[in-house]
């Protein structure tokens, strides 16, 4: 039998989000089996950025015992009930992608079935009408139900999320060395050795988690994995971000605003706002986006605008012989849907669970990156359907985007739900039929026909289905708290 020591010393090179939610889990989950270091460089600093989330982090959380109230006070967290898309299909126009369930799936069909012969039979309440957290969220009401009755995450200060984990790991017993990395030593087979720091530490280990972010300088300076460019159906380039004070409640949710070359972001926390522009450089030069942003942003400002660049992509390795990219280093894909930090967290929890026994085995690393590349892949499908989508041809940038090839699992996507209002879900895809049906009927996508289970109904099975749904829907907003008011209790409470 082989040994089953694990890989003993893990270095985790990085400290952004990336490296510390890393460390935390695994010192939480290996404690001493492992000896853990991190390195991070005060001087050369994070991305900065980074506050709207998907529910599976509440997940996340909850396995490595954080309690949820010490959390969301730390971080300044508020609840996130979805994201709010104006201007995407036309300017003008708004539409919501929940994290909840709309209405009643049957298991042979989703609840838009029912919705659309509905339509067709007097009940002419538009689809948002069904969906709880979407209420909740207008209403800027929430509170946790019992079994998952509210879908939510959070939307967090970064930088104070990192701290916190990082004071959690610290407490597990992992190792923080500050410095710059200025090598990354390779031995005689390829494998990374060493990082070589520019004060004269070297840092061995069996294991290095690359958390370096754009740098990516582990997975790509040492290792040259390779980038796949995905900025032909991705075409957003460049961003620039800044914190401004609250001006009103914190909503519970995020809105995501189109404009002609882009789109902007408000993130509300308790303590401010979050807000940031997102364009394409190629139609939009940095000097406008700075004045639209400035111009737009509600409240006083808080911070220096940070400039940021980006190419969407992926690393075509995830992990390669002993590096495991974690993070932006590991590829980005647009902040829109809120992502990245789920591919942290779905990164982590498989590092934990294919943690070497002994010696690094290459099925290991090919399963890892499988995993991996395929959720990369079903998102980027996600996020490119937003672009595909749109009857805006009032901008170069929507003309591109409108006229765009899009991957073929995409196209078959949009041509299934157009043609039968039929989603699929596949491999334990993020994104749910709900997520889907919300976005390409919110982008303009009819589907032509409905599925027949909806149309056994009888008018009076139907108008009891789709009444009683609503009235549910509207009694619960009725009787959930103010979102403001909930959270400073929640976190309030010691
Ligand atoms: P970074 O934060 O860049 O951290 C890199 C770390 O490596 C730092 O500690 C740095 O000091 C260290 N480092 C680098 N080089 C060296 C060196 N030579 N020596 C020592 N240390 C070094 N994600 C979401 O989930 N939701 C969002 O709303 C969201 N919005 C975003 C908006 C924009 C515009 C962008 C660009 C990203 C957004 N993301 C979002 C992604 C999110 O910000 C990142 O996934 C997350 O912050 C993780 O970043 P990171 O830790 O990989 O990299």
């Amino acid at each position: 039998m082989k040994s089953t020591n694990p890989q003993r010393r893990v270095v985790v090179a990085g400290g952004g989000t990336a490296g510390w939610m890393t460390a935390a889990a695994l010192a939480r989950t290996f404690g001493e089996v492992i000896d853990l270091t991190l390195v991070e460089s005060d001087a050369i600093g994070t991305v900065g950025v980074g506050e709207s989330t998907i529910p599976p982090l509440v997940l996340y959380n909850r396995l490595i015992g954080i309690n949820e109230a010490d959390f969301m006070r730390a971080t300044q967290a508020t609840f996130k009930l979805g994201i709010e898309f104006q201007n995407w299909k036309v300017e003008g126009e708004k539409y919501f992608h929940s994290f909840g369930s709309t209405g009643k799936d049957h298991w042979s069909a989703g609840f838009q079935h029912f919705w659309m012969h509905g339509l067709e039979n007097g009940h002419d309440a538009n689809y948002d009408e069904y969906c709880l957290e979407l209420k909740a969220a207008y209403a800027q009401k929430f509170s946790h139900l019992p079994d998952n009755g509210l879908n939510y995450a959070y939307q967090l200060d970064s930088s104070l999320y990192a701290a916190f984990l990082r004071k959690m790991a610290e407490g597990d017993g992992a190792k923080r060395v500050e410095g710059r990395i200025a090598e990354v030593e390779l031995d005689e087979v390829g494998n990374i050795a060493a990082l070589q720091l520019d004060n004269g530490k070297r840092i061995e280990g069996d294991l290095f988690i690359d958390c370096t972010g754009f740098r990516a300088l582990l997975i790509e300076g040492a290792m040259h994995v390779g980038y796949d460019d995905w900025t032909h159906w991705l075409p957003c380039d460049s961003a620039i971000a800044v914190q401004t004070a609250s001006v009103r409640p914190p909503l519970p949710y995020t809105r995501a605003i189109a404009h002609d070359s882009g789109w902007q972001w408000r993130i509300p926390l308790q303590h401010r706002q979050g807000n940031g522009i997102v364009y394409c450089s190629r139609y939009l030069d940095r000097d406008t986006a700075l004045d639209r942003l400035l111009t737009t942003v509600e409240g006083e400002r808080l911070t220096e605008p940070n400039f940021i660049c980006f190419q969407t992509g992926a690393r075509r390795k995830q992990w390669h012989r002993n590096c495991v990219a974690v993070g932006l280093s590991g590829g980005f894909m647009e902040p829109l849907e809120s992502t990245s930090i789920h591919l942290i967290q779905r990164a982590v929890l498989r590092i934990i669970r294919m943690l070497p026994a002994g010696e690094v085995s290459q099925r290991d690393i090919d399963e890892f990156n499988d995993q991996q590349m395929t959720d990369m892949l079903q998102i980027r499908d996600f996020l490119i359907l937003h672009y595909k989508a749109t009857e805006r041809r009032d901008s170069a940038f929507w003309r591109q985007c409108a006229t765009m090839e899009v991957p073929d699992s995409l196209q078959h996507k949009i041509e299934l739900f157009r043609e039968t209002g039929r989603v699929f879900r596949k491999n334990e895809e993020l994104f749910v039929e709900n997520s889907w049906v919300q976005v390409m009927m919110g982008q303009g996508i009819m589907p032509r026909s409905y599925h027949p289970i909806a149309a056994k109904l009888t008018q009076a099975e139907l108008d009891h289905l789709l009444n009683s749904i609503r009235e549910s829907v509207e009694k619960t907003v009725a009787g959930l708290p103010d979102h403001q008011a909930y959270v400073a209790r929640y976190c309030g409470a010691q």
